[in-house]
């Protein structure tokens, strides 16, 4: 099984080494602010994308927060298709497996269905050339991909443009269990939606079942089903990213009790 963690941007190789992993993901520059991409490796993208060749290490970008790509606000929803393509692109030059960004949402008066064509637009004219992978969360009420009846009609939404073949998913456990849904059965359930599942984020919670809170913590510490963590990893069939505190020891732990559970690890 391939995993790895979420990561300092700095030298996301040697953050995978430190952890005995085979991939990586990080930020290019500060998730919380409308700016960037900006590469922190030194020697630049170039370098970052010949050095994880050659390591043998697999590179995820995680887009900043502050992108709603649902949003009814054009001073929100068009910054944010801007920012997603400077992501995109940056991620290609890295040599990126995947972008990650999350899922957004529309306000609580907004009618959700505007919100899912929004997301049709933004990927219509989008150059994707890395795989743009759409994050399930855990907050919101009018969220686009916090439960599997919204998930479904966002596909649809998704399913009619041209790039619908470059948006795949990512199932993060942390979410689904904030957000409500239970873990026991949850790949199938999704995959019956999305036909896929490309990246597993495995992260424990914080926070009780439907709390809505997105605040993720080590595995054994939380309030997520051990059980139900350890049949999205093992059968989800994508690689895996713990975001999870700690720093190396704690993400190596992590880790470590993933693959007892649910499989060897690479
Ligand atoms: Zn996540």
């Amino acid at each position: 099984m391939r995993m790895g963690a979420h990561v300092d941007q700095e030298d996301p190789i040697a953050e995978a080494r430190a952890r005995g992993a085979v991939l990586s993901q990080f930020f290019l520059g500060d998730p919380q602010a409308w700016k960037g991409p900006k590469v922190a490796y030194p020697g630049g993208a170039e370098a970052l994308r010949a050095d994880a060749e050659a390591a043998g290490v697999a590179l995820y970008v995680h887009a900043p927060y502050v992108l709603n790509l649902a949003s009814t606000n054009n001073r929100i929803r068009i910054p944010s298709r801007q920012h997603l393509q400077k992501q995109l692109t940056a991620a290609a030059e890295i040599g990126a497996a995947g972008l990650i960004v999350h899922g957004g949402h529309v306000l609580a008066t907004d009618d959700a269905a505007v919100g899912f064509d929004n997301w049709r637009k933004a990927i219509d004219g989008l150059s994707i050339d890395v795989p743009l992978l759409i994050e399930n969360t855990a907050g919101g009420a009018n969220a686009m991909a916090r439960h599997l009846d919204r998930l479904a009609q966002l596909w649809d939404a998704i399913s009619h443009s041209p790039n619908a073949d470059k948006v795949g998913f990512c199932l993060d456990t942390c979410h689904a269990h904030a957000g409500g849904m239970e873990l026991l059965g949850l790949v199938d359930r999704v995959r019956a939606i999305t036909g896929r599942i490309d990246l597993v984020h495995a992260n424990d919670s914080r926070d009780a079942f439907d709390s809505g809170a997105d605040r993720h913590t080590n595995f054994g510490q939380g309030f997520c089903d051990p059980e139900g963590v350890a049949e999205v990893v093992a059968t989800a069939g994508a690689p895996v990213v713990v975001e999870t505190p700690g720093g190396v020891e704690g993400q190596r732990a992590d880790l470590d009790w993933l693959a007892s559970v649910a499989g060897s690890r690479d």
